[in-house]
């Protein structure tokens, strides 16, 4: 028996171009694209799929520029019923290679002639289909979208890899209607179709989803920030300029503003929510008198759950603390998600006692994209059971409530990215004469995150190798992953059991 059709954010978009055409949905500084016109580009680029892409093939990777033809790419995608994997400009070219290649498309979209990952694919000579969408016309009809069922696709993001690679999280309809359903209509967030939400994410961030999916199901609008790696000056100015009533931000905007804040006013805001890494109590609190009229909630949740998955409200009219630590909580889970505390034996622990949070429950998707071992070790299914995940992050439950108290690895937060120390030190690893390498992030006073790489190499010129080491990893990483400090040392220190000892290294950088 096949499951049923389910209904997706893009049938609500639909249904809202009849509605609301000539009201605003993508706002980008310089250009301002109605319901009609959207739908009109959206429609254009769907008849292109239709009748040039294969049906067989279910996944379309986009060059993910923050202009109206990938957003319009993303939602005719969606449409014809395929997923998408997105490909982030700033990345470099071999990076985004190997995603184009683990995700295995054979059609790849981008908003220009040329991009680098494009002549990456025609040097490598992939089979590979590259589509300029500047050059397809648009068509205005209202052909609703292909239905799609719950284990079909919805996208494939890319996140870093402990190993090297960067790792494939697909997420599939199901996964994302209980989000979005979770969202508009069960957590008591009343967004409605005159608001204006800021979409400050990377695409190939999971939380621009919800920035964009959100107001695009409402008719409401959707304000795109587009500076150069979308810098959060250009945030707070779209903040500011767009009038933003909905803005879900990573707190490293706070601490980026800090110094700011007594000056901003942001009187129409209604929600503001923070979410992709922890949230100091203490910059929280300052935000609220800069948005005397916002409900503010701080919000969880890993990629492979879907967005994020647990909502907590600051100053709710139940009343809470709500802090550990400085950190605000995580709340609790949404409508449709499990959590649950286990111990390194993978018992569940006692109440109040901390443990590895694990998630289950229709928003966690099942697996890393073809990788059995990386699913292996991060996703549990019982039979018949919704599948779980184990975060890495360490967490306990009090009086209802969540509270996130650090990772049980070496994942880090820069700026809300998700980067695995071990991918950097990965390509760090490869140089000539470099014996041992460590990562460590620091927080810096105002909670920010740098990035300290070691290199352990004796006989060599050390400022040589630092500056090959650096032009090296900026031609294998993002911008984001690159350490802002790389020291070389004869010899690393080592703890009692005989492990390079993190602590003892980062200490040696306050005494340098
Ligand atoms: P990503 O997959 O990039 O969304 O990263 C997920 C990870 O970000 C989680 O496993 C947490 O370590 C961290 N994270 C996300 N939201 C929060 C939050 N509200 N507070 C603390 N950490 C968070």
């Amino acid at each position: 028996m096949s499951l049923p059709y389910l209904p997706t954010f893009v049938d609500d978009f639909f249904r809202c171009t009849g509605r609301f055409p000539s009201d605003p949905a993508l706002v980008f500084p310089d250009q301002t694209v109605t319901y009609a016109e959207l739908l009109a580009l959206v429609q254009g680029i769907r008849d292109g799929i239709d009748s040039e892409v294969p049906i067989n093939e279910r996944r379309i990777a986009v060059h993910a520029t923050q202009d109206v033809f990938t957003y319009a790419a993303i939602l005719a995608i969606l449409a014809s019923g395929r997923a998408y994997v997105p490909l982030n400009p700033h990345n470099p070219a071999q990076r985004n290679g190997s995603c184009l290649t683990q995700a295995d498309v054979a059609t790849l979209f981008q908003s220009g002639a040329e991009t680098e990952i494009s002549q990456w694919v025609l040097q490598q000579r992939l089979p590979v289909r590259i589509v300029n969408l500047r050059t397809i016309p648009s068509n205005p009809s209202e052909r609703m979208p292909t239905p799609v069922r719950e284990t079909d696709m919805a996208y494939l993001l890319f996140t870093s890899g402990s190993t090297g690679n960067p790792k494939g999280v697909p997420i599939y309809h199901g996964n994302l209607r209980r989000f979005m359903k979770a969202l508009l209509s069960e957590t008591g967030f009343e967004f409605r179709q005159t608001d204006r939400f800021l979409q400050m994410f990377d695409l190939t961030f999971d939380l621009s989803i919800m920035c964009y999916a959100a107001p695009l199901a409402l008719g409401a609008a959707c304000h795109v920030v587009t500076g150069p790696g979308a810098g959060f000056l250009d945030v707070a100015k779209t903040l500011q300029r767009g009038k933003i009533s909905v803005a879900l931000m990573v707190p490293s905007v706070l601490s980026f503003l800090e110094s700011y804040l007594d000056e901003i006013d942001l009187p129409d805001m209604r929600y503001s929510l923070f979410c992709g890494e922890a949230l100091p109590a203490l910059l929280a609190e300052k935000w609220q008198g800069c948005i005397p009229s916002a409900r503010l909630f701080n919000v969880y949740g890993p990629t492979e759950a879907t967005i994020f998955c647990s909502i907590y409200e600051l100053n709710s009219p139940l009343g809470s603390s709500g802090e550990y630590q400085g950190v605000v909580s995580i709340g609790v889970p949404m409508p449709g998600t499990v959590f649950s505390i286990i111990s390194e034996t993978g018992d569940c622990v006692a109440p109040g006692e901390k443990g590895e949070l694990v998630i289950s429950g229709a928003q966690v998707t099942d697996q890393y994209w073809r990788n059995p071992e990386k699913t292996l070790a991060a996703f549990t299914a019982r039979s018949g059971e919704a599948p779980a995940y184990r975060t890495g992050d360490i967490a306990f439950a009090a009086e209802g409530n969540y509270y996130y108290c650090g990772r049980a690895d070496y994942q880090l937060k820069v700026d809300g990215y998700r980067i695995e120390a071990g991918e950097i030190e990965h390509h760090a690893r490869a140089l000539t004469g470099v014996r041992n390498v460590a990562l460590v992030g620091q927080a810096e006073a105002n909670g920010r995150v740098k990035l300290h790489l070691f290199l352990e190499a004796s006989d060599i010129d050390q400022e040589a190798l630092r500056i090959t080491c650096k032009t090296h990893l900026a031609g294998k990483l993002p911008s984001y992953m690159l350490p802002q400090r790389i020291h070389v040392l004869d010899f690393f220190p080592l703890n009692q059991n005989g492990k390079v000892d993190r602590k003892a290294l980062i200490s040696g950088v306050h005494q340098e």
